[in-house]
């Protein structure tokens, strides 16, 4: 989704062994890479800060099946309908899988599951999240982002500005498939001449799909673990209360039986080896946003007040909205881990403080 554009997502410290990245550049577009046999990766180029992110063409015996999608723009239909008369011989796109619900991985996937006939195969959550997230006028929903918004201390007109950002990325995807093949965690799937173990992880989305294949030694990662940006850990309007940054910290311990060497393969940035100093890595990075973020609420403030000085860099009200939904992840851990809490006492108003 937009909100993966990278402009609120901390460069995490690199001080540990250095990644290893077998590929020295990525396709450029409508090319492939393959990166194991019967494995491509192209790279779709998006509208956003975050400018690509990369899709996996798995070959079957009666045709691909294709990891995530990209969003609905011109330059995207076109790269697709390239890719499908070249790299992709023309054959047909069997079934369409989803990483997760956020519209650069699930913008395209009904046009695609709808082309071809395709079976459509990804979590009920983030099929359900999806179906909701990018559909204009649910009910209740501007009205419950507006609260949100103006709770954590934007003014009116700001977060009018924001709820209608927001109904502008819904354009970015076309309706969702009615209907699922449904993946849970543990489950194992054959894709092309492999199979997957399925890993379902919290953080970064709801209910996150990754695909390890022990015996190659693959794992599609998908926006979960990026080499180079920390995946976005947000607070939304949907659920206010979230422990997201929770979520995700306990996900690390859902790869400790990947082995060290496996290759990753991520959704944004190239493929890397090294999924041990990854985890450390951005495990590091949240803890020291949330020390940071503790001692910055010595003093009373509202989520606005500290985005803007957990992110002093950032301008504009669309990426003070993503910081905001990072701040309050590291806000709303602490209140679960009972280390700050809410002390506005004010109606529609949250103010949050540190413990003394
Ligand atoms: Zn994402």
């Amino acid at each position: 989704m937009p909100r993966v554009n990278g402009t609120a997502s901390g460069m995490s410290g690199g001080q540990s062994t250095p990644l290893e990245y077998p590929w020295g550049k990525p396709p450029s577009p409508g090319e492939v890479t393959e990166v194991a046999p019967g494995i491509l990766w192209a790279r779709i180029p998006l509208p956003f800060r975050l400018n690509h992110v990369n899709v996996w063409l798995i070959e079957e015996d009666d045709g691909w099946t294709v990891i995530d999608t990209g969003c609905a723009t011109p330059e995207i239909y076109r790269l697709w309908d390239g890719l499908f008369a070249g790299p992709m011989g023309g054959r047909k796109v069997t079934r369409v899988v989803a990483t997760h619900g956020h519209v650069d991985h699930i913008g395209l996937t009904g046009w695609m599951v709808e082309r071809f006939d395709s079976d459509f195969v990804g979590t009920f959550t983030e099929w359900m999240w999806a179906r909701i997230s990018h559909t204009h006028d649910v009910p209740r929903s501007d009205s419950a982002h507006r609260a949100y918004l103006l709770r954590n201390g934007f003014a009116p007109a700001d977060a009018e500005e924001l709820v209608r950002n927001r109904a502008e990325f819904m354009d970015l995807a076309t309706p969702l498939p009615g209907f699922l093949t449904e993946i849970r965690d543990g489950d194992r799937i054959r894709l092309g001449s492999r199979e997957w173990q399925v890993i379902v992880t919290g953080g970064h989305a709801h209910e996150h799909a990754s695909f390890y294949d022990p015996d190659s030694g693959i794992l599609i990662a998908g926006d979960h673990l990026l080499p180079k940006i920390s995946p976005v850990i947000a607070v939304y309007e949907m659920l206010p209360k979230a422990d997201p940054l929770g979520d995700y910290l306990s996900s690390f311990a859902q790869f400790d039986g990947v082995a060290d060497g496996t290759l990753i393969l991520p959704s944004h940035g190239s493929p890397y080896i090294g999924i041990r100093e990854r985890i450390a890595q951005l495990g590091e990075h949240h803890r020291e946003r949330l020390e940071a973020t503790a001692k910055f609420l010595a003093e009373p403030s509202t989520g606005l007040e500290l985005s803007k000085k957990m992110f002093p860099k950032i301008e504009g009200v669309a990426n003070i909205g993503f910081a905001l939904g990072e701040t309050l992840a590291h806000i709303n851990h602490l209140v679960h881990l009972g280390v700050v809490a809410d002390v506005s006492g004010e109606p529609g108003i949250s103010r949050y403080k540190t413990k003394a």
